[in-house]
């Protein structure tokens, strides 16, 4: 099991010769006042839940000042989803019962009898009382 974190946000993308844009342009390129942005907002489907969002003018300049070459492929909540869900999506769940109520419960590594394990809520209560 090669624990590889994968990031799925940027796969890699083909390129097929680079076209130079050289951002260094001396007073060429000038953008006229009052056409501050090139960037419109612009409507999306996200991939995981299908609901349509906004790829803001802001988000976009966000991203091309970074180099990203994708736009998102997900709406900000699916996002966050992933990233919460991240650390235990990938991992294969065991059932267990907790140790201190007994209710059925799943964790993400293979329960061992030396150690107890403890339902969520139980979990939780055992962290917060130290
Ligand atoms: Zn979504
Ligand atoms: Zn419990």
């Amino acid at each position: 099991m090669g624990s590889h974190v994968g990031l799925g946000a940027n796969p890699p993308v083909g390129e097929c010769g680079g076209k130079d844009q050289v951002s260094h342009t001396t007073g060429i390129n000038k953008i006229p006042k009052g056409e501050n942005t090139m960037f419109e907002d612009k409507v999306l489907i996200c991939r995981d839940c299908g609901r349509e969002f906004t790829f803001t003018a802001g988000e976009q300049e966000f991203y091309a000042e970074k180099g990203f070459q994708n736009e998102p492929v997900r709406c900000r909540e699916c996002r966050n989803n992933r990233k919460n869900a991240s650390r235990s999506e990938n991992r294969e769940m065991h059932d267990a019962v907790c140790a201190e109520c007994g209710a059925p419960t799943k964790v993400p590594f293979l329960p061992r009898n030396d150690k107890p394990i403890y339902c969520s809520a139980c979990f939780a209560k055992h962290r917060a009382q130290r």
